[in-house]
C-alpha cells in the first residue's frame, strides 16, 4: 500500500500497560490498590529491593500477558525468562529493573487501524512482563527540579510493555492506534485505563531515514499526538537549517507541549542484561490453549457482529463497540426493544449526549433507555421530548418516568389535537385567507398556533398535516 508520506515520518510506540486489574504485584504479595492511600503505604522488602528478599511469579499476571499477547494476534513463546536491566535511579531500589529481554512472552503480531487511506497494519514486535519502578514526583518541571520525592507504592507492580514496529505515519495515526490498543485492553478486563499511570507511553520518530528520537513521559492519547506533533516539527526545522537529528532520549513536558533534551540515547547493551538467577526459565507452552479459550470476544468482532446480528451500519457498529461498556449497554437494550428502533437511539442519540458532556455510559441506566424509546414507540412522547428527558435525565439525573410526567410531555391524544386545528383555523380567518390565497408561511404560523394550544405536547409533523387536511376541506 502506498502512503501519502513525503516527509518520510516514521512512528513507533511503547506502551507500558500497569495491571491495576490484579490483586497483587509482580513478584510480591503487596496490594495493587494503592491509588487512593499514602504515599509507601504498600510495601514490603521484595518491592522495596531490600537484600535478601525473593520474588515469587504472580501466575494471574502470566496469564494476563498471555491474553494481551494473544489479543494482539502475536505468537506465544513456548519458554520464557526474565532479565535484570541494570541501571541506577532512585524510583528502582534494586539497581536493576525485572523484565524479559531474549524470550519475551509474546512477539510478531498485528493490529489494525484505520489509517488515512483504508486499514492499516501496525506491526507488534513484542509484548513483554516486566515490574514498574516507584514513582518520583518532581517538584516543578524536570529540568528545573529543586526536589524529588519518591513513591514506592507502584514500585513492583506488573507492567506488559508492548513495542510496536515504527509503522505509523503522522501523529493522528498513532494516536488510532493507541485508541485501539487501549478499546483491546479495556476488552481484556486486565487494566482499569481511567487509573492515574495505567498506560504510559514513549514514542520513537525519526524523519526520512535519519536518526530516531525518544520521547518519554507521555501519559495521555491527546498528549502523544501533541508531544509527536512537536518532535516532527522540531526535526523538520533542524534538517531545514543544515542540522543532523541525532539518536537521544527527550521528556515530554505536558504543560509546555514541548519535548526537552535529557541524555544521549543509551545503547541496549549498556544495561548489561543477564538472566535473572532468583527466577527459573518458565514454560508457558501447554497454558497457551488454554489461556486463548478464555479470551472474549475482541472490537473486530464485536463489530462485525454487530453489522450482521443487528443489521446496524458499519459506522453505528463502530460507535457502540468503541468501548466495551457501550457494546454491553447497547445489546441489553437491543434484548429489548427491535434493533432497527434502537440503535439510532444509543449510537447517535445517547453516544452523543454523552460525548457532548464528556461522561460515560454508565451514567445512563439501560431501564431509562428502554422506557424511553418504548415510548416514542408507543406513540406517548414526541421523539423530541425524549431527547429532553435524556438531557435532562444526564444534566440532572432522575428516571425517565419522572421526568416525563413533571414535565407534562406525555403527548396529548390525537382528538385533543384535532380540536385544537378546528379552534386555531376558526380563530385565523385572515391567516387561512392568506394561505388559500398562496402564502405559504401562513401554514407555519397555524401549525405554531396548535402546538402553542397543545402546549408543545402535540407531535409537530402530525399537527402539520391535521392542520393541512383541514385547510385542503
Ligand atoms: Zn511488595
Ligand atoms: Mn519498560
Amino acid at each position: 500500500m502506498a502512503y501519502h508520506n513525503p516527509d518520510g515520518v516514521m512512528i513507533g510506540l511503547e506502551i507500558h500497560v500497569q495491571l491495576n486489574k490484579l490483586n497483587t504485584k509482580m513478584f510480591c504479595g503487596c496490594s495493587t490498590k494503592y491509588h487512593n492511600d499514602e504515599p509507601n503505604s504498600h510495601v514490603c522488602p521484595v518491592c522495596l529491593g531490600l537484600p535478601g528478599s525473593l520474588p515469587v511469579i504472580n501466575e494471574k499476571a502470566v496469564e494476563a500477558a498471555m491474553k494481551i499477547g494473544l489479543a494482539l494476534n502475536c505468537e506465544i513463546v513456548p519458554q520464557t525468562q526474565f532479565h535484570r536491566k541494570n541501571y541506577y535511579y532512585p524510583d528502582l531500589p534494586k539497581g536493576f529493573q525485572t523484565t524479559q529481554y531474549d524470550f519475551p512472552i509474546a512477539s510478531e503480531g498485528k493490529v489494525f487501524i484505520e489509517g488515512e487511506d483504508g486499514e492499516h497494519v501496525i506491526g507488534i514486535t513484542r509484548a513483554h512482563m516486566e515490574e514498574d519502578p516507584g514513582r518520583l514526583l518532581h517538584i516543578g518541571s524536570i529540568d528545573k527540579s529543586k526536589g524529588t520525592m519518591i513513591d514506592y507504592n507502584r514500585s513492583g507492580m506488573a507492567l506488559i510493555e508492548i513495542v510496536s514496529e515504527p509503522d505509523m505515519r503522522s501523529p493522528k495515526e498513532a494516536r488510532r492506534f493507541l485508541d485501539k490498543l487501549r478499546n483491546i485492553i479495556e476488552y481484556l478486563d486486565v487494566c482499569d485505563t481511567t487509573l492515574e499511570g495505567a498506560m504510559r507511553f514513549d514514542a520513537n520518530v525519526s524523519i526520512g531515514g535519519g536518526s530516531r528520537a525518544e520521547v518519554k513521559n507521555i501519559s495521555s492519547h491527546k498528549g502523544a499526538e501533541r508531544a509527536l506533533l512537536f518532535e516532527i516539527v522540531r526535526q523538520k526545522n533542524l534538517l531545514r537549517r543544515g542540522g543532523t537529528v541525532v539518536q537521544e532520549t527527550r521528556h515530554f513536558d505536558e504543560a509546555r507541549g514541548v519535548t526537552i533534551s535529557l541524555r544521549t540515547k543509551e545503547q541496549e547493551h549498556d544495561y548489561r542484561y543477564f538472566p535473572e538467577p532468583d527466577l527459573v526459565p518458565m514454560r508457558v507452552a501447554d497454558r497457551t490453549a488454554k489461556v486463548a479459550e478464555t479470551l472474549p470476544e475482541l472490537p473486530d468482532a464485536k463489530r462485525e457482529r454487530f453489522t450482521k446480528e443487528y443489521g446496524m451500519a458499519d459506522m453505528h457498529a463502530k460507535a457502540l463497540t468503541s468501548e466495551i461498556r457501550t457494546a454491553d449497554f447497547y445489546e441489553e437494550v437491543a434484548a429489548k426493544i427491535d434493533a432497527k428502533i434502537c440503535t439510532p437511539w444509543v449510537a447517535d442519540v445517547l453516544k452523543g449526549e454523552l460525548n457532548y458532556r464528556d461522561l460515560t455510559v454508565e451514567s445512563f441506566k439501560v431501564d431509562d433507555m428502554v422506557e424511553i424509546i418504548e415510548m416514542v414507540t408507543q406513540d406517548k412522547i414526541t421523539e423530541k421530548s425524549a431527547v429532553d428527558v435524556i438531557r435532562a435525565i444526564l444534566d440532572s439525573g432522575g428516571s425517565a418516568t419522572d421526568i416525563v410526567k413533571e414535565k407534562g410531555l406525555i403527548k396529548v391524544e390525537d382528538d385533543v389535537v384535532s380540536t385544537a386545528v378546528l379552534e386555531v383555523i376558526k380563530e385565523n380567518e385572515a391567516a387561512v385567507t392568506d394561505y388559500l390565497g398562496g402564502k405559504e408561511q401562513s401554514l407555519n404560523f397555524l401549525v405554531g398556533q396548535v402546538m402553542k394550544k397543545t402546549r408543545g405536547r402535540a407531535d409537530a409533523v402530525q399537527a402539520r398535516e391535521m392542520v393541512l387536511a383541514s385547510l385542503n376541506k
